[in-house]
């Protein structure tokens, strides 16, 4: 029976039939682990607040008739959205490391370009599949390849990565503060 120990991102978790939960985890050692945490009630419940996606956990899990995951604990919470996580854990392979990609998921905020240029799918200078048009904005998960926004609209929404997130203005203050003390 094989322990390891790992630090991982929750990229995902699936109820199952029973008590169990199956999840989805990239670790900093192995790459992609499914693992289920399994055993009682009690002991599923005490390690899900330290299994939900997108955080940062340390990791010990048995090789047993599966990957079980036996202990759990939350190092810190990432920013990366549920959505994204969900389709980085279709996208990668299981029990393929990616020391670049666990580098790039440390910092914030997610990126898409990134993490496909890691992965081996580079946006840059790639056209879109069906039209050819460049550049592309979608990523399409069933078929590894990109599409541009108008032929992105007939595909299915819940496989189809957006590229390009627009970047949102910082807030503009009110009014500044020298303008707050001659009010006062
Ligand atoms: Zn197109």
């Amino acid at each position: 029976m094989q322990e390891y120990v790992s630090e991982a991102i929750i990229l995902n978790k699936e109820p199952m039939r029973s008590q169990d939960g199956r999840y989805s985890l990239f670790t900093a050692r192995f790459g992609k682990v499914i693992g289920r945490a399994i055993s009682s009630r009690k002991i599923t419940s005490k390690l899900a607040p330290h299994l939900e996606p997108g955080m940062l956990t340390k990791v010990r899990f048995i090789e047993k008739n599966g990957t079980n995951i036996v202990d759990a604990l939350k190092i810190s919470r990432l920013s990366h959205g549920p959505t994204d996580l969900r389709f980085l854990s279709a996208l990668l392979p299981e029990g393929q490391r990616e020391d670049e990609l666990w580098e790039l998921l440390a910092q914030e905020p997610f990126s898409w370009q990134k993490t496909l240029r890691i992965l081996g799918w580079d946006p840059e200078g790639a056209q879109c599949v069906h039209c050819g048009k460049m550049p592309v904005s979608h990523f399409y998960i069933p078929r590894q390849e990109f599409f541009c926004k108008t032929c992105a609209s007939k595909l299915r929404k819940d496989a189809l990565i957006l590229l390009v997130t627009t970047p949102h203005e910082p807030l503009q203050p009110e009014f500044s503060m020298g303008e707050q003390r001659e009010k006062i």
